[in-house]
C-alpha cells in the first residue's frame, strides 16, 4: 500500500530530480522553445517541497492537489498548468483514502494523464510530455520500475518526432531532431516514484 508519507517523498524526489537536471531540461528547450523548463520546473517543484512541509496533508489525494495548485500557481508558460491540471486530477481521483494501491494510483494517473490531453489537445505523438506519460500509465500496474523505463523510452522516443502542441510546433520541421523537454521532465516524475518506493 502507499500511504501519504510515500506521496510526499514522491514530490521530494521529484524536486530533486528536477533541481539536478534543470540545465539539461533548459537545454532541450533552448533548442525547440525559450530554454525556460529547467528554471519553471525547479521554481514549481520546489514550491511544492515547500507547501507540502508547511501544511502536512494528510491523504495522498491531498498531497497531489496540493501540489497540483502550487505548480499552476507558480509555473508560468504551458508547463504549469499541464502539470498542475495531473496533479490535482491525479489526486481528486485518488478520493479521501489514507493508503492506495499501485493499481489504484496507475488508475488515477490515467485520468490525470486524460485531463491533460483534454487542456492541452495534444494526442500521442504531438512531441510533448504525453508521449513519456501515456506509456508510463500503460504499465504502472506491473512495476514503478517498468513505468519509469517506460517514460525514459517515450522521452527518448520524442526526438525524431515533429512537435504539433506548444511553441515547439512553430518550428515545424526544425522540431525534428530534439529532445521534448516535457517529455524529459516526465520521465523525471515517473521515475521518482521508484525512488520514493526504493
Ligand atoms: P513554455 O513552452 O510555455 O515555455 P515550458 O518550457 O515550461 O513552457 O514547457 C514546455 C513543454 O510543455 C513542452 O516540452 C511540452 O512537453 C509541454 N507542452 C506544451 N504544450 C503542450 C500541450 N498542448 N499538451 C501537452 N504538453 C504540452
Ligand atoms: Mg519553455
Ligand atoms: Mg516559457
Amino acid at each position: 500500500m502507499l500511504d501519504t508519507d510515500f506521496f510526499r517523498r514522491w514530490m521530494a524526489a521529484t524536486a530533486a530530480a528536477v533541481d539536478r537536471e534543470a540545465d539539461r531540461l533548459t537545454e532541450l528547450d533552448a533548442a525547440i522553445g525559450d530554454a525556460d523548463h529547467g528554471s519553471n520546473m525547479r521554481r514549481g517543484f520546489a514550491a511544492v517541497n515547500d507547501v507540502l512541509g508547511k501544511e502536512a496533508p494528510r491523504t495522498p489525494g491531498t498531497v497531489l492537489t496540493l501540489a497540483g495548485r502550487h505548480l499552476i500557481s507558480t509555473v508560468g508558460g504551458a508547463s504549469g498548468p499541464l502539470y498542475g491540471t495531473l496533479l490535482r486530477r491525479t489526486g481528486k481521483a485518488l478520493g479521501d483514502a489514507t493508503e492506495v494501491t499501485p493499481d489504484q494510483l496507475a488508475d488515477a494517473l490515467g485520468a490525470g494523464v486524460a485531463a491533460v490531453t483534454q487542456l492541452g489537445g495534444a494526442q500521442a505523438g504531438d512531441k510533448t510530455m504525453l508521449d513519456a506519460l501515456l506509456p508510463a500509465v500503460e504499465v504502472l500496474g506491473t512495476s514503478f520500475e517498468a513505468a519509469r523505463d517506460a517514460a525514459l523510452a517515450g522521452a527518448l522516443g520524442t526526438v525524431p518526432l515533429r512537435a504539433r502542441k506548444g511553441r515547439a510546433s512553430y518550428l515545424g520541421e526544425r522540431s525534428i531532431g530534439h529532445q521534448d523537454p516535457g517529455a524529459a521532465s516526465s520521465a523525471l516524475l515517473v521515475g521518482a516514484l521508484a525512488e520514493a518506493a526504493g
